[in-house]
């Protein structure tokens, strides 16, 4: 763990004198933490780093201490009243409650602990890590909560800001990002939310595959058909079915994978083929021909979304076309969603 830039602070944890627990006094604490899960440690250094207290770490193998930070499943939970609702929780979500002395953290089996543990810290006792290197760990030698029971579900799937300070482990864990592109964070920081992607049009259509015996399928610029700094022609139907199988072998292939990115290439020169202008003049953005592509047999993975990029001149705009949401393919292992929006209108160019 990296050293901390420290500041004094007051806390305010609620209005006194409705303490539940007081989890240190004049740098003294009697608290254990139990069970040793992965972010235990941390909890362990940045509690001394509050309060001057080190409370032991210890496994829940005895009966159930007096006084106890419960984290994860612990068998204690029954015992202290307290059940998840592990279903609405999935992964990410965590529970943080007090029950009589005690303390309980316990999240979803991916991150939902650690979650937990960082979002206390933080948003109850005022911890900040602005970057890997500063931060901001407050001092209080006396440490008291007041009533909690609150239960919280991250509501974006993915959340990973593209910095360079992000690239951080440590960092994104305790900010509770699951980050995959700018760093796949590893087994010890809770994994990752697997983002495949981006810029994806070449790696769907590879030129050095088809362009030789299939240049229709690339941008047709001034005349001429490129695929060097330049997109797809969206509008081909068999481009759209080379998206459509590429997408469907990264779920297969890679269970871990939870978002696919159907995007243009990293440039500019979207097609001006008429089919492709069409719609990209209706909408006044060269976003749609894309949002074609994107939706295009698409929904059979609508538990796993499929992203795109926002690019200039793919801003969204006039509305006039409504995005397709086809039918679910038994095509496909994956369970489509029941909740999958009935079809609107069904756009001529998309098959
Ligand atoms: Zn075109």
């Amino acid at each position: 763990m990296r050293g901390y830039v420290i500041f004094p602070m007051v806390i305010f944890l609620g209005a006194a004198p409705a303490w539940a627990i007081t989890l240190a006094q004049n740098g003294k604490s009697e608290y254990v933490i139990v069970k040793p899960e992965k972010c235990a440690a941390d909890l362990q250094a940045h509690l001394a780093q509050i309060t001057g207290a080190t409370l032991p770490i210890q496994t829940d193998a005895a009966p159930l201490p007096r006084k106890a930070i419960v984290l994860g499943n612990a068998r204690y939970l029954d015992e202290l009243g307290v059940k998840p609702d592990w279903k609405a929780l999935g992964d990410e979500g965590y529970l943080i409650a007090t029950r009589g002395d005690c303390l309980v953290i316990v999240g979803g089996p991916v991150r939902g602990t650690a979650y937990g543990v960082y979002a206390f810290l933080d948003e109850r006792l005022g911890c900040r890590w602005f970057t890997p290197t500063v931060s901001r760990i407050p001092k209080r030698s006396t440490l008291r909560i007041g009533h909690i029971d609150e239960t919280y579900v991250p509501p974006l799937l993915y959340r990973e800001p593209f910095w360079v300070e992000a690239r951080d482990q440590d960092w994104n864990l305790r900010n509770r990002m699951n980050t995959s592109w700018i760093v796949r964070l590893d087994e010890a920081h809770g994994g990752c939310f697997l983002y495949w992607g981006v810029h994806t049009f070449a790696q769907f259509v590879p030129p050095q595959t088809y362009f030789a015996t299939h240049p229709e399928y690339y941008s047709l610029i001034d005349g001429a058909r490129r695929h060097e700094t330049a997109q797809l022609c969206l509008t081909h139907p068999d481009v759209l079915a080379l998206i459509t199988e590429r997408v469907r072998e990264v779920f297969r292939s890679d269970p871990n994978a939870r978002v696919v990115d159907v995007s243009q290439n990293d440039c500019f020169h979207p097609c001006q083929c008429a089919a492709c202008q069409a719609i990209a003049k209706a909408e006044e953005s060269e976003e749609w021909p894309t949002r074609s592509a994107r939706n295009f047999r698409t929904v059979s993975w609508a538990r796993w979304p499929i992203s795109t990029r926002a690019r200039p001149r793919r801003r969204l705009s006039r509305a006039t076309t409504s995005p397709r949401v086809c039918a679910a393919s038994s095509a496909v292992s994956r369970t489509p969603s029941t909740a999958a929006p009935a079809i609107a209108t069904r756009p001529s160019w998309a098959t």
